[in-house]
C-alpha cells in the first residue's frame, strides 16, 4: 500500500524500515504476531481452507480459548493495521486462488480484490530527527557480522525482523554455552571442580531444545554430552581460572557502539595473576566462520582494554575437535578491526544493503526463504 493511502487508512502490516539507520528501532511486524496466534490462524488475509485445516490440527475446544467472533477478529485486524509507522503491505495467497478467497477484510480495505503488485515499494530512507541524529547507533556484534557477511541478510533478519525457519537444532549452540557457563559457575561457587554426577544433573535439568522431537533431542543431547565431556577431560583446569563468564562488552567508536558478550574470560594467562585471556566456544566445525570469531574476539579485546582490563590473549575453542587456537589481539590487529567495524557502521547507517549472494553462504542463511537473491536450490529452502 502506497504512502498516499495512509491518509485514507492508518497503515498496517509491514515495516518501519525507513528507520534502517537506527539499528535498534527497526522492525517487521505481522498481523498474526499482533494476534499472538501464529499457528492457529491464517498466515495471510484469506478465507476458506486454512480454517478447515487448522480445525483438524487444533480442535475446537483448544481454539475456543483464543478465538473470538468476526467482530473480535475485525477489531484485532484493525489494531494490527494501525501499528505500522511507515509502511503497510497486505498479502494473500496467489497460486492457491481456487481454494482460498481473499479475506473480506482485505476486500473492505482495498475496495475489491486488489491486483497483486509485482514489486513491493520500500519505504524511503530514514532521516533521523536532529535530536536522534546525535545519538550514536548501537548494534550487537552478531548484527555487524551479518552485515559484513551480506548486507541484505542484515536488512532482512536484523532490521526487518524476518525470523529464521524453525529447525530441530535451533538453540543447540546456545544450550551448550549455557551448560558450560553453569559448570563454570558451579566451580567458582564451590571453589572446586564439579563431580561427574553434578554435571549429569545439570544436563538433566537444563539441556533444552525447544523444537526438537524426542529422537532428535536424544541424539543432540548425546552429542552435547560428548562435547562437554571432552572439554572437561582436556581443559578441566580452566574451570579454576575463570574470571568471568558471559561478560558484556561495548566497543565505543567515533560513529557507533558495538556490543557483545565473551563466553569466558580466564585469569592467570601465562601464570600471571591479572593477565586475562578471552575464550570463545565454537560448537560446529565451520572453518568459514573462524574469521568472524577472530573479528569478534579482537573487538572484545579492544573493548576490554578500553575499560582498563589487561587482556593479553584470546582463543577460539573448537569443542568438537577439542582444539584451542590462539587469535591475534595485538594492538595492530585491534586497531585494524576497529577501522573495519567503523567502515561497516558507516555503510550500514547510510542505508546501503546490497545482496552478496554465494551458494555456500545462501544455503545456510536464516532468511534464504524470503530473499529474492538467494543462490540455493528448492531443497535448501
Ligand atoms: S540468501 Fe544469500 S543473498 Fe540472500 S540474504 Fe541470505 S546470504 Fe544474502
Amino acid at each position: 500500500m502506497r504512502r498516499a493511502d495512509n491518509q485514507r487508512l492508518p497503515s498496517m502490516f509491514g515495516s518501519n524500515s525507513r528507520r534502517i539507520s537506527r539499528p535498534r528501532c527497526c522492525g517487521y511486524f505481522d498481523v498474526d504476531r499482533a494476534k499472538a496466534l501464529p499457528q492457529l490462524r491464517k498466515a495471510a488475509p484469506v478465507d476458506g481452507a486454512a480454517d478447515r485445516r487448522s480445525e483438524k490440527v487444533f480442535p475446537t475446544d483448544v481454539r475456543r480459548r483464543y478465538e473470538g467472533g468476526e467482530t473480535e477478529e475485525r477489531r484485532l485486524f484493525y489494531v494490527a493495521m494501525t501499528r505500522a509507522r511507515d509502511m503497510l503491505y497486505l498479502s494473500r495467497f496467489q497460486r492457491k486462488k481456487n481454494r482460498f478467497q481473499p479475506s473480506t477484510f482485505l476486500v473492505d480495505v482495498a475496495g475489491s480484490d486488489p491486483p497483486i503488485a509485482k514489486k513491493l515499494p520500500l519505504p524511503e530512507a530514514f532521516t533521523p530527527s536532529p535530536d536522534e541524529g546525535q545519538e550514536l547507533p548501537q548494534l550487537s556484534f552478531s548484527e555487524l557480522a551479518h552485515y559484513q557477511d551480506c548486507p541484505m541478510r542484515y536488512r532482512l533478519s536484523d532490521s526487518l525482523g524476518f525470523q529464521p525457519q524453525l529447525a530441530t537444532e535451533l538453540g543447540y549452540g546456545k544450550t551448550i554455552h549455557h551448560l558450560l557457563r553453569r559448570i563454570s559457575d558451579l566451580a567458582r561457587e564451590k571453589g572446586k571442580l564439579p563431580t561427574a554426577k553434578q554435571v549429569e544433573q545439570l544436563f538433566d535439568e537444563e539441556f533444552y531444545l525447544p523444537f526438537a522431537n524426542q529422537p532428535a533431542f536424544e541424539q543432540l543431547s548425546a552429542r552435547a554430552t560428548s562435547l562437554v565431556d571432552k572439554y572437561l577431560a582436556d581443559y578441566r583446569d580452566d574451570l579454576m581460572r575463570i574470571w568471568e563468564t558471559e561478560r558484556p562488552f561495548a566497543l565505543h567508536l567515533a560513529n557507533g557502539v558495538v556490543t557483545g558478550r565473551a563466553d569466558v574470560i580466564l585469569d592467570r594467562e601465562g601464570d600471571v595473576v591479572g593477565n586475562l585471556a578471552l575464550v570463545d566456544y565454537k560448537t560446529a566445525a565451520d572453518p568459514q566462520a573462524d574469521n568472524v570469531y577472530a573479528f569478534q574476539l579482537a573487538i572484545y579485546a579492544a573493548a576490554g582494554r578500553g575499560e582498563g582490563l589487561n587482556v593479553r590473549a584470546a582463543y577460539l575453542h573448537s569443542l568438537k575437535e577439542g582444539e584451542r587456537t590462539p587469535v591475534s589481539v595485538e594492538d595492530a590487529t585491534t586497531d585494524q578491526v576497529k577501522r573495519r567495524a567503523s567502515t561497516l557502521i558507516t555503510s550500514l547507517v547510510s542505508g546501503d544493503f546490497p545482496a552478496a549472494p554465494e551458494k555456500k553462504k545462501c544455503r545456510c542463511c536464516d532468511v534464504r526463504a524470503v530473499c529474492q537473491h538467494a543462490l540455493c536450490g528448492k531443497k535448501d529452502l
